[in-house]
């Protein structure tokens, strides 16, 4: 059995309202005893309702948290605040967080940390643009992010990492299973590297972007990939299961 536990987690972006609660009672009831660890992470007005609905079988997490335990930021969530109310992950460096509210590898480690500091499981992305991809600095842009986003005291309980190529990102275009292998490699390199190989081989690496049910299974098939982060095709328990069957 691998040392690393395959996890299919789903980010809802700023899609639901209560009556999208009805996926997770399908996915409960359809997926509730898969074999892979099954995560949602819905906007922070569904956490609560959607944590009593998961029945244990499905975990919940935050999009985001503040670098900040508390205080006046206005419209911000703490790591804390998304304990409290029952996640048990979050995610961080987010590229649509990196684009449309300019947070940087800084930033995003010290969110990290906080996450960590709240006991929380954090899911921290990464990835390049199209650009740099065609200036073949894929490899260099992903070793900056990893090498300012990931605070020093990862382990492989506290952190995952998604490689989430910006370009694949709600867009359909998905890399090859070879360009996803290169990266997916070159991060496992990485933190061995860094963090040892203790650390460095339990850390479970993401593939996010344009999965599906259709493309789930040969993308699962690539070495070092321990599951996906999913945007639009977590929004729907049919299209979710799917997935979560490829992984299983
Ligand atoms: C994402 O936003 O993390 C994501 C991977 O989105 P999608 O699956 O819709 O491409």
């Amino acid at each position: 059995m691998s040392e690393r536990r395959k996890l299919a987690a789903g980010n809802w972006k700023m899609n639901g309202t209560g009556a999208d609660l009805s996926e997770i009672d399908a996915l409960v009831s359809g997926h509730g005893d898969a074999g892979c660890e099954v995560l949602i992470c819905p906007p922070a007005t569904l956490i609560t309702r959607m944590v009593a609905r998961a029945d244990g079988k499905i975990a919940v997490g935050g999009q985001d948290c503040h670098p900040a335990a508390s205080g006046a930021h206005t419209g911000d969530i703490s790591a804390a605040m998304l304990k409290d109310a029952g996640a048990s992950f979050v995610i961080t460096g987010h590229s649509e967080r990196r684009a449309d509210h300019g947070e940087t590898d800084e930033i995003v480690r010290a969110k990290t940390e906080a996450g960590w500091a709240a006991g929380l499981t954090v899911i921290v992305c990464i990835g390049e643009t199209l650009d740099e991809r065609e200036a073949s600095n894929t490899l260099g842009i992903i070793d900056g992010q990893l090498a300012g986003s990931v605070p020093d005291a990862a382990t492989g309980h506290n952190l995952v990492i998604a490689y989430e190529p910006v370009w694949a990102i709600g867009t359909g275009k998905v890399p090859s299973t070879d360009q996803i292998g290169e990266v997916h490699d070159h991060i496992r390199t990485r933190l061995e590297q860094r963090f040892g190989a203790g650390v460095g081989r339990t850390v479970r690496l993401l593939y996010g972007g344009s999965v599906k049910p259709g493309n789930a299974a040969d993308i699962f098939a690539v070495p070092n990939v321990d599951g996906a982060l999913v945007g639009g095709a977590s929004l729907k328990a049919d299209d979710f299961g799917g997935i979560i069957s490829a992984l299983d």
